[in-house]
């Protein structure tokens, strides 16, 4: 999936660094990231941007690679031989590595651009120098990054699998049922509650599949199958959803992407149907074949 290039390693223990010349800056405006213009995603190094090295905040890394953030409106035009790309793009270059440096780099922007003022008493709020978190300079409230937690849900009834559209987008891809987790409930509420609005189902033998981290929306997916319990007749949520139906496992006709977690999850249950359900090992997290 998006967040797994192996060997490579994603650490995002937070640092106080600074980076050095040739060290690689993400800059990010608006929906756009900024990148070399070409087939493959690349980042320019410090020196490249002529800007000073104490504008910059140290994101994470992967492998031995460093990346930082230039703070929000330090530069409006790209330098010659870069362009601002919509982060949604990302998803669809390569190397995959740098793609997804890209996209969680955008996500921390759109975080801290959200987080110059305290949220409490509304003075300004700044950087923390021992965990990645913005503190209000006045009250000393603490922020910590914004992850929205979301459930995916695979709802099998027999051989078929419950598959969908959303409403309101052009050329929907095949989804699953999918929704936030609300103040209060588990995870597992989530994903009963989701399936009852969205489609009218109830469902049982709610069974945890793995995790993926969506810095597109901000998002931490949790991917669950489901047992229909009772009555497979839908009631669709129309304002949600354009399409709901169960689609046998032999009719499955969506391509491995290798990308997110929804497709996994189709590709999955076409794989092994109703075993889904039971091959539940959370410690095994190896890329999915
Ligand atoms: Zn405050």
């Amino acid at each position: 999936m998006l967040h797994e290039f192996s060997p490579l390693a994603f650490d995002n223990s937070y640092r106080s660094l600074t980076p050095s010349p040739q060290d690689s800056i993400i800059c990010c405006r608006d929906d756009t990231v900024l990148t070399a213009m070409g087939d493959m995603v690349s980042y320019p190094c410090l020196a490249d941007l002529g800007q000073p090295a104490e504008r910059c905040t140290y994101l994470f890394s992967i492998g031995e690679q460093p990346f930082f953030l230039l703070e929000e409106g330090a530069m409006d035009m790209a330098p010659a031989g870069y362009a601002f790309v919509p982060v949604q793009e990302l998803r669809y270059t390569s190397p995959r590595h740098l793609c997804f440096a890209g996209v969680v780099a955008h996500h921390l922007y759109r975080w801290y651009a959200s987080r110059r003022f305290c949220g409490r008493c509304g003075a300004a709020a700044q950087h923390d120098q021992v965990e990645r978190l913005m503190v209000c300079t006045q009250c000393g409230q603490r922020e910590y990054p914004q992850i929205m937690p979301a459930v995916i849900v695979g709802v099998v009834d027999g051989d078929r699998l419950l598959v969908t559209k959303y409403a309101g987008r052009e050329n929907p891809r095949p989804a699953l049922v999918a929704g936030y987790a609300e103040i209060g409930e588990t995870l597992e509420q989530a994903v009963a509650r989701e399936v009852m609005e969205e489609t009218g189902l109830k469902v049982r033998h709610i069974t945890y599949y793995k995790s993926q981290p969506w810095p597109f929306t901000g998002s931490m997916l949790a991917g669950f199958y489901a047992q229909v319990d009772g009555s497979n007749e839908i009631v669709r949520d129309e304002q949600e959803l354009s399409e709901a139906v169960f689609v046998a496992r032999a009719d499955i006709d969506v391509p491995h992407m290798g990308l997110a977690l929804t497709n996994e999850m189709i590709c999955r249950f076409k794989d092994l149907g109703p075993d889904v359900l039971v091959h539940n090992d959370p410690v095994r997290q190896e890329p999915y074949e």
